[in-house]
């Protein structure tokens, strides 16, 4: 970082919009293979989401108080669609994409009441960004993704940049490509991610006049040294976070678990290892009896959005899949740097866990979907 910090110190220019945040925006969106002008940087992930939503859908009206967002997601997107003006509805997720299915919400009795609809990139997996877009053209519904987690899936190709749909993605520490705190959208339209950077500019454009719905929501130069910092370093990192992948799938066969139970990248993202569980009884207990052991394992969206305190209230259908793939899907530490050996202790302690928890064998769970 430290060439990055004297830079800061030489421009004198410590805030927003320069030649850090500048440089890193030009940055990713080569390394995204989209044209300059296609990446806006945020103060976080959430000020990325809140700016894609107000740029692209605008604030709630009131004949459109609803925000489809799935329950299977981190509370983040529903506190996005919260700041601007919308209520959340909670709608259920696909057992194979984790996440809103366009066809299926189509059909959704609601939607003359909703403003706009949030799919989410579940644990970073890639999603069908042209069915959303599909959906928009359809339904006049604007749809902003958020792809937080889904750094990989952009960078490799697996899901690209839409003219007509925003992603909005996070860098938060515990993400593959971290600045402690950031974010950015992604929108490969400039008149459009100019509109976005307005957004996240108390809606000024040019002048000292608000001219649109706005947060502050912009981010330093120094969070842009970290970043730069991170994409200077990122291959070397995600070489590291493979060496995680690949000695998490060496302890278990090691230990003689199921490789099928293991969810790891390229299926998600790489800085989330997770352990599928037939039932949530048994995974509740796994992770109290690791947590015993001094390892913390999370359910790393709770128990879907409806079990918050905040959004116990909020309307939502039912919401099977949610209830289950929230409650089954463990997530064991992971780290770039993790060393192999408490890799192998957490997979030791699992495995015993797993011997404590039952007499009988849990049979080996239905494997992943494919993705495509
Ligand atoms: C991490 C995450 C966010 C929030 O990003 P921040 O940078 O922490 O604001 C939002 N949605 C999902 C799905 C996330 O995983």
């Amino acid at each position: 970082m430290a060439p990055y910090l004297r830079q800061i110190d030489r421009s004198r220019m410590y805030s927003n919009q320069g030649p850090l945040v500048t440089a890193l925006q030009k940055r990713l969106a080569a390394r995204f293979e989209l044209a300059d002008g296609s990446v806006v940087a945020a103060s976080s992930g959430t000020a990325a989401l809140v700016a894609a939503i107000l740029a692209h859908a605008g604030p709630a009206r009131p004949e459109r108080p609803y925000a489809i967002c799935p329950a299977y997601t981190f509370v983040a997107t529903a506190a996005a669609v919260s700041q601007c003006g919308y209520e959340p509805y909670l709608a259920d997720v696909s057992p194979e994409t984790w996440t809103l299915d366009p066809d299926r919400l189509a059909e959704h009795p609601m939607l003359d009441r909703v403003g706009v609809v949030v799919p989410v990139c579940a644990y970073g997996r890639p999603l069908d960004v042209e069915g959303w877009a599909r959906f928009q053209h359809a339904t006049g519904i604007r749809v902003v993704i958020d792809a937080a987690a889904a750094v990989e899936a952009l960078a490799d190709g697996k899901m690209h940049g839409d003219a007509r749909v925003p992603l909005a993605l996070s860098f938060h520490a515990t993400k593959a490509f971290g600045c402690g705190e950031g974010g950015c959208v992604v929108w490969p339209d400039p008149a459009l991610a100019a509109r976005t950077m307005q957004a996240t500019n108390f809606g000024f454009m040019g002048s000292r006049n608000s001219q649109g719905a706005s947060l502050n929501g912009k981010m330093s130069e120094y969070h842009a040294a970290v970043a730069l910092a991170e994409l200077d370093g990122w291959a070397g990192k995600r070489a590291d976070f493979d060496r995680s992948t690949r000695a998490y799938r060496a302890a278990f066969l090691h230990e003689g678990l199921p490789s099928g139970d293991l969810v790891v990248h390229p299926q998600i993202a790489s800085n989330y290892i997770l352990y599928r569980c037939t039932d949530p009884a048994r995974a509740e207990d796994l992770r109290r009896v690791l947590e015993e052991s001094g390892i913390e394992a999370r359910f790393w969206y709770g128990g879907g959005m409806h079990m918050h305190d905040h959004l116990r209230e909020a309307r939502r259908d039912a919401l099977p899949v949610t209830e289950d793939l929230s409650r089954t899907l463990l997530g064991l530490p992971m780290g770039s740097r993790m060393a192999a050996a408490d890799i192998a202790r957490v997979v030791s302690a699992l495995a015993a866990a797993r011997g404590r928890v039952q007499s009988v064998e849990i049979p080996s769970v239905r494997t992943l979907p494919a993705i495509a």
